[in-house]
């Protein structure tokens, strides 16, 4: 997709890359068994290891490395049989070891790539430059005294996934975009939950400009941990947009890292950045390279589910939707198999609209998620069957929709309990019509004259007088017999 910056001295194209910091879901953290559960007591779930005590060993979690190993195979990357962990030093309140173990020259997983779908239906290519494992720091916490400041280790010793994208994003949206195709694959794989407002998923963003056409890549700012999906596509556009001032008033951009205040939606500097060398990194001497074998992927890769990308291909092909509908309804697997359930046996086209339309406006506004939806999919899938088969009109099956909304009901019960079932009794219908053209003889005398839009006016008419249950092709057809009469 184009996304230029019209600047004073021309077009500008931004450039791209993010990082994300994705928490493993794992019951215990990647050096110690201590719990990882989300919102405990501070400093409930801190073994001596995560709190760094003197002469402690880190013993690695293999399941947390399965999980990465699972979520490098679903990004389609290289797995690396050999790599190693590294201390990455550096001082900070949170971080009581003065070094974080994280993984540098030799990461687990290399390069990979993850397809984004973009609203017009199209899709492209993100690379993905590796992904490797690291342990997460504990919190300061700023707001509970108003002198002091407490430190929280809970997070201390946690597993990350640090997933490094290459610089082909070009436009917030891509960026949106990318986010939410690698929560959705993570989700899938059951290996991060890709919650971004309790920090298991934080994203880094890497932006440059550049005058469009040119090809060398300029110096670029990093702003650092935004955690929503929305804050990262405008801090994408604001810091874009400060870059070309910066230039086109003949400044230079300066390597930095910044924040993002979504308050006054500007980036601003927070510390001039460092380099890798600043940190000193080394092996960890406690810890011996990390190998795997062919046959682990193996295995690993053999238990993977059907993927977002592939499961979209299968709904075009199998029930004959767009790209746009499908990659909708497989962005998250709970949606994909309720759709499923719904369409098995009738009009796919139908389920999805139903799916995509209404009940997504109910869960919106009632704040739900798939799994928490009053309507269960039988019961949608039986509404679909009363309009098939002519029980009740598709206008009906909208306030029947509602009603189950509201109620959990079965459709087949309401429809009985209202009264709404469709009238397709033609002495019903004619009664109706008859009555309705009888009391507007002016109209009737338009259709005489040619002007054949009055009956669509008619239509309306007999509906109100049916309460809206007639048939309307039936009310269609009756209507144009007996106003020619
Ligand atoms: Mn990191």
């Amino acid at each position: 997709m184009t996304y230029l910056i019209h600047g004073e001295t021309g077009d500008w194209e931004v450039v791209v890359g993010l990082e994300v910091h994705a928490q493993v879901i794992s019951c215990a953290k990647l050096f110690s068994g201590a719990a990882t559960d989300f919102g405990a007591e501070p400093n409930t779930q801190v073994s001596l290891v995560d709190a760094a005590f003197p002469g402690m060993l880190p013993v690695l979690n293999r399941y947390c490395i399965e999980q990465a190993v699972r979520t490098g195979v679903g990004l389609a990357a290289k797995i690396n049989l050999y790599s190693v962990f590294e201390r990455k030093n550096y001082f900070y309140p949170d971080l009581p070891a003065g070094y974080q173990i994280s993984q540098y020259q030799h990461p687990l997983v290399g390069e990979g790539v993850v397809t984004i779908d973009l609203k017009d239906g199209s899709t492209r290519e993100i690379g993905i430059e590796r992904l490797h494992v690291e342990q997460d720091a504990g919190k300061s916490l700023h707001d509970q005294d108003p002198s002091r400041t407490f430190v929280d280790l809970n997070r201390s010793g946690v597993a990350l996934m640090e997933i490094v994208s290459k610089p082909d994003i070009r436009a917030p949206e891509e960026a949106g975009a990318y986010l939410r195709k690698l929560r959705s694959i993570m989700r899938y794989l059951g290996t991060c939950d890709g919650n971004m407002e309790q920090g298991s998923m934080r994203c880094d963003i890497n932006v440059s400009v550049r005058p469009a056409g040119e090809n060398a890549l300029r110096t670029r700012a990093e702003v650092k941990n935004v955690n929503s999906v929305r804050y990262v596509m405008q801090a994408i556009e604001r810091e874009a947009e400060r870059q070309v001032g910066v230039y086109e008033s003949g400044g230079q951009v300066v390597q930095e890292t910044r924040l993002y205040d979504p308050g006054k939606g500007e980036t601003r500097s927070m510390r001039s950045k460092e380099f890798a060398h600043d940190y000193r990194y080394f092996p960890d001497p406690d810890l011996l390279p990390l190998r795997l074998t062919e046959a682990e992927v193996d295995r690993i890769r053999q238990s993977l589910p059907e993927l977002p990308d592939d499961k979209k291909e299968r709904f075009i092909a199998e029930y004959g939707l767009s790209p746009y509908d499908a990659s909708v309804l497989v962005a998250e697997r709970e949606t994909a198999d309720y759709f499923e359930q719904v369409a098995a046996g009738r009009d796919a086209k139908a389920a999805a609209n139903w799916v995509i339309t209404n009940l997504f406006a109910v869960l919106n506004r009632k704040g739900l998620g798939i799994a928490e939806s009053p309507i269960t999919p039988a019961h949608l899938g039986r509404l679909i069957d009363l309009i098939g088969n002519n029980t009740i009109s598709g206008r009906l099956a909208k306030d029947v929709f509602d009603i189950m909304a509201d109620t959990g009901g079965d459709p087949v019960a309401i429809v009985e309990e209202k009264g709404l079932k469709q009238i397709t009794d033609e002495g019903a219908i004619e009664a109706a019509v008859v009555q309705a053209i009888a009391a507007n003889p002016g109209q009737a005398a338009q259709f005489k004259a040619g002007q054949d839009k009055v009956v669509g006016w008619f239509v309306g008419q007999v509906m109100k007088l049916t309460k809206g249950k007639a048939n309307p092709q039936q009310v269609n057809e009756i209507l144009r017999r007996k106003l020619a009469e």
